[in-house]
């Protein structure tokens, strides 16, 4: 394989630096970057419009293997993630059985290695079966490549437990990655609290079940000083929280999902309670989205994370109080970030991709390929000027529960090298 691409912008997230330049890939290797190279026998790309982000790592996904196969497994996960411009995945413990031994982590880990076509890292869960009573075996779980622990899906109510898990995890200096929710407030709830709730008639989970949260788990961060990450922060309480933790020099670092930037609760009203807008966190109003955007481009948001969930339609297809929570989101975090991100709100894509690149290996400690000569291509080209509708038909993904089918977006992944091979390449997986 020899590919050259020319004049595309190269964008280096771990030296806030972007160049426009050519790229010479062979067989794997990054051979030459440099203003004009010309070779004979290469596949020659016009890069112009196209930009080359390399390490794209999703810190937040459901492959839902082992336990439920039919709405996802690791394959079909693997080749949605290659398609959305991922190379590589953190991956949620809420499976069944649930990732919280040694054996489950290592399991994960031999999955992703014969399978080979994105990096699939593990996250072990804090409590035993997550049911938030016993602590996991943490060092056994980082011992065999847990990359961060987490019962996402549900929350650690116990806080006497969080700070046993936040004291433990220092000696492996990893974070916990919390899902905020009171579940005394939210109960039975499936959509915000508020004017939406009360228009629909459905019981609503306000703010506060997520923040009351964030503000504890700061404090027990503040107090035992171990790490603590929020997993799809949607409040602007919880940004205002997060700011005053970073402020005083907390080690508390967040994410923010594509969804949660770019839908509000009266999107569940335009599209007639349409189950697939019913996500956790529940969408929220356009304040919080506002403030989700400045805190973004204020970088007191850390992280973009898809929180990719993706369910049957039988899960789906129901009463809107009766449906599962989440999206299948992992194929079109990209271009919802282009579209709304750089198109619209004029946030620089060396910032946007700094959030799914160099700032995730970073927290979660994952191996980190920067562009560079010599090194093995681990890269994602994106042709920013690509205007597709969304056809869930067409994801690889099983999960077809998407809130934004039939929408049109701008700055698609034409191309996915992990390690060095392609993996997508124009719509196509290809060597598998
Ligand atoms: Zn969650």
């Amino acid at each position: 394989m020899r590919l050259l691409i020319h004049d595309v912008l190269l964008i280096h997230p771990e030296k806030d630096f972007q160049e426009k330049k050519d790229i010479l890939i062979e067989d794997g290797i990054i051979r030459e970057i440099d203003e004009y190279i010309r070779v004979s026998d290469a596949e020659e790309i016009n890069g112009e419009g196209k930009i080359i982000v390399p390490s794209l790592i999703d810190t937040h996904v459901h492959f839902r293997e082992p336990g439920y196969e039919w709405k996802e497994n690791m394959l079909t996960g693997s080749m949605a993630g290659a398609a959305g411009g991922f190379t590589g995945v953190l991956c949620m413990p809420n499976t069944d059985p649930s990732i919280d031994n040694s054996a489950m982590v290592n399991y994960v880990r031999r999955r992703a290695e014969e399978i080979n076509i994105i990096k699939i890292y593990p996250m072990g869960a804090i409590t035993k079966g997550r049911e938030g009573k016993e602590l996991t075996e943490l060092g056994d779980m980082y011992r065999a490549g847990a990359k961060a622990f987490s019962d996402d899906g549900n929350c650690v109510m116990n806080s006497e437990l969080l700070r046993c898990a936040l004291e433990y995890s220092k000696m492996f200096d990893v974070p916990i990655v919390e899902h905020c929710e009171d579940v005394n407030l939210s109960s039975e709830g499936s959509i915000n609290w508020g004017k939406t709730a009360t228009i629909l008639g459905l019981k609503g989970i306000p703010w506060v079940a997520e923040s009351s949260i964030v503000i504890r788990d700061i404090f027990l961060s503040q107090l035992t000083g171990g790490k603590i990450h929020i997993a799809h922060v949607s409040t602007w309480q919880s940004i205002e929280m997060i700011k005053w933790g970073k402020k005083n020099n907390i080690k508390v670092t967040c994410e923010v999902t594509p969804h949660h930037l770019t839908l509000t609760e009266d999107y569940i009203i335009k599209t007639n309670y349409d189950p697939d807008t019913k996500v956790n966190p529940p969408l929220r109003t356009k304040e919080d989205v506002d403030s989700l955007w400045k805190a973004l481009d204020e970088d007191i948001i850390d992280v973009i994370a898809s929180d990719h969930a993706p369910h049957h339609r039988d899960d789906k297809e129901k009463e809107y109080n009766l449906a599962e929570f989440g999206i299948s989101g992992i194929e079109t975090v990209i271009p919802l970030i282009i579209t709304y991100g750089y198109y619209e709100r004029k946030i620089p894509l060396l910032k946007l991709f700094k959030k799914l690149s160099y700032n995730p290996a970073k927290i979660f400690n994952i191996p980190y390929t920067p562009l560079a000569k010599g090194l093995k291509a681990n890269l994602t080209m994106i042709d920013l000027n690509l205007e597709k509708k969304v056809n869930p038909d067409e994801f690889f993904s099983l999960g077809k529960n998407t809130p934004f089918k039939g929408w049109s977006l701008k700055g698609w992944p034409v191309l996915t090298i992990v390690d060095g091979k392609i993996v997508y390449k124009e719509g196509r997986i290809v060597n598998v």
